[in-house]
């Protein structure tokens, strides 16, 4: 049977009545920034401070697109008649994000939680050579890192939180003591003014 003429055009206008009315799911990026969700793997911040160069994360990844160089430096003994020690300097930590699968192995194995994802995704270079990234970029992305999820309540608190505030504590005991000493001493002070004014009192009277 031939279409009925016009029938197509009806369809059409069917579609679009439809869809006016649906909610829109387009993201206007980049006018409007997406909502990531909390845990995204846009990429990896490096947190210098933490790394001592064990070399785990390079070794660990699949593709070989972590480069870090480095040096030793003798460190003094820390009391004296201690020994010397000897430590690992960074030099260089860089990420071929061109290579990169994104599979989180070098966070994961860092032991000393040098390495974090970020949901930072805005890098992409028109050079391929471009997207190896050194530790001063690393760095700055490590600030986008969002804070980890709340404990659960009576979860246990995690060590070196306690061992944190254990430090904390002493230090504020210390200047404490510290300042308790210093309102004793200035207490004492007007005592022995006011002896010496009474002996010189005394002295005058003579
Ligand atoms: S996320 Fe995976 S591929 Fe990327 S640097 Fe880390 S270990 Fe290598
Ligand atoms: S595993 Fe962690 S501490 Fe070791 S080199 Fe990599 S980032 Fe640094």
């Amino acid at each position: 049977m031939p279409p009925i003429p016009g029938s197509g055009l009806a369809k059409g206008l069917a579609v679009t009545l439809r869809t006016m009315t649906k909610r829109t799911v387009t993201a206007q990026y980049p006018d409007v920034q997406p909502e990531l969700p909390p845990r995204s793997r846009g990429v990896i911040g490096l947190f210098e401070e933490n790394c001592t160069v064990c070399m785990l994360c390079a070794r660990e990844c699949p593709d070989w697109c972590i480069y870090i160089d480095s040096h030793k430096e003798t460190v003094p003994p820390a009391a004296p008649g201690g020994r010397e020690r000897s430590r690992n300097v960074l030099d260089r930590f860089a990420i071929d994000f061109a290579l990169c699968m994104y599979c989180g192995i070098c966070i994961e194995v860092c032991p000393f939680d040098a390495l974090f994802w970020s949901p930072e995704f805005e890098y992409a270079e028109t050079d391929i050579h471009e997207l190896t990234h050194e530790r001063d970029k690393l760095r700055e992305w490590m600030w986008t890192v969002p804070e980890p999820p709340a404990l659960d309540p009576g979860a246990e608190e995690p060590k070196e939180i306690a061992a944190a505030r254990k430090t904390a504590d002493k230090l504020q005991a210390q200047e404490e003591r510290v300042a308790q000493e210093a309102r004793e001493a200035q207490g004492a002070q007007p005592g022995k003014e006011a002896q010496s004014g009474q002996a010189a009192e005394q002295e005058g009277q003579e």
